[in-house]
């Protein structure tokens, strides 16, 4: 069980994302051709492959490993779902400690941090059926119960990312390529909900929650 989210920690927990994403690459896109286009699994397994591609070439702090991460999925996807993500992880990474690792509340804070970037980058609010459904809570529910220690707060914000990402389906989507369906969109998970619920997911198991 980790105490402190280091550089170690924040490549584990990149390489488990790309591991989880390609595992439910055909899922998500499932999900997304539904109501959207279908690229979704395709989007982000293309993103964390390149983004686990740039582990190597980073250094000592968590900052560093997911700074470089932000920018390989921006660069690697180029649906909307890459620069969203790639601005959760710059944001978020900016926002930790310059050198070395953070602690369960400085990372709780960088959560919030990163969820605010995605905000102000696709204008999308909480209900309008996004990520954002699933990342607000998860920032939410970890700063709540850092105190707790960073395994606690990470299932804390895992659990949370879940229950927001399923109640997206009953929404009706305000935002992105799903919201060309108007009425049509209710009834079906969000794609990038459920993304960002098995990113908050694959944090928890690697700090051992
Ligand atoms: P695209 O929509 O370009 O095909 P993806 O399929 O990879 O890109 O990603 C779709 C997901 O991106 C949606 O399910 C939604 O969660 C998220 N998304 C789309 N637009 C926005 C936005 N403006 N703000 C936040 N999230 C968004
Ligand atoms: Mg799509």
């Amino acid at each position: 069980m980790a105490d402190e989210f280091d550089a170690g920690i924040a490549r584990e927990w990149v390489r488990v994302i790309a591991v989880r994403v390609s595992e439910q690459a055909t899922y998500l896109g499932e999900l997304d051709g539904a109501i959207g286009d279908g690229d979704h699994g395709g989007n982000l397994d293309r993103g964390f492959a390149a983004a686990v591609g740039k582990l190597d070439r980073t250094t000592d702090s968590a900052r560093e490993v997911l700074t470089a991460t932000g920018g390989a999925l921006i660069s690697a996807v180029g649906g909307a779902s890459g620069p969203l993500y790639g601005t959760y992880f710059r944001k978020l990474a900016r926002a930790l400690p310059e050198h070395g690792g953070a602690s369960a509340a400085e990372l709780g804070a960088a959560l919030q941090v990163g969820v605010d970037g995605v905000r102000a980058l696709g204008g999308a609010a909480e209900g309008d059926k996004t990520m954002v459904d699933a990342l607000v809570p998860a920032a939410a529910a970890f700063a709540e119960t850092a105190t707790d220690g960073l395994p606690a707060a990470a299932v804390a914000a895992a659990e949370a990312a879940r229950r927001g990402a399923d109640a997206t389906v009953p929404l009706r989507a305000r935002k992105g390529r799903a919201s060309y369906l108007g009425e049509r969109s209710e009834g079906h998970l969000d794609p990038g909900a459920a993304s960002s619920a098995l990113v908050l997911a694959a944090l928890a198991e690697v700090v051992g929650g």
